[in-house]
């Protein structure tokens, strides 16, 4: 990653059992949020192995002309087996991550829900819930901007 996310809150550390990605091509979605009253939190969606063969992660599917993955195809494939699978569906079969500053409590936290999107006043949220307070942090899809 080029961008450093830095969390404000201290206790960050050891105690946290989910490992921050390190490889975006890993990733299915990656985001990073500014809360209210200093909270962030950071999201991400690693891609899972082929339910079929089990031998590799799911992938976009390559371009046979540049040998580059086709960024906005509706599907993925399995590099080994070349099972395919629809977008949408094996998108929800996949695990949202998520380290925050909870923006009600300040304290530092993580959780896993699945990866799927929930209307919240008109956006589409995945809906993390703060492990100390109970607070829920909504993760919006981008440029949306939450009713009143
Ligand atoms: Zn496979
Ligand atoms: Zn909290």
């Amino acid at each position: 990653m080029t961008k450093q996310f830095q969390l404000k809150s201290k206790g960050w550390g050891e105690k946290m059992a989910l490992e921050e990605p390190t490889n975006m091509e890993e990733l299915v979605y990656f985001t990073n949020r500014f809360l209210d009253n200093d909270g962030q939190v950071m999201c991400w969606v690693e891609r899972n192995e082929c339910p079929k063969c089990h031998k590799a992660k799911m992938g976009k599917p390559l371009d046979p002309k540049t040998g580059k993955s086709k960024i906005r195809a509706k599907e993925y494939v399995c590099p080994e087996c070349g099972h395919v699978i629809e977008k949408k569906e094996y998108e929800e079969t996949l695990t949202a991550s998520a380290k925050y500053t909870c923006p009600k409590c300040g304290k530092a936290g993580e959780g896993q829900v699945p990866f799927k999107r929930k209307k919240v006043k008109g956006a589409d949220s995945i809906i993390f819930t703060c492990q100390h307070c109970g607070e829920k942090i909504y993760v919006t899809k981008k440029m949306k901007k939450l009713k009143e």
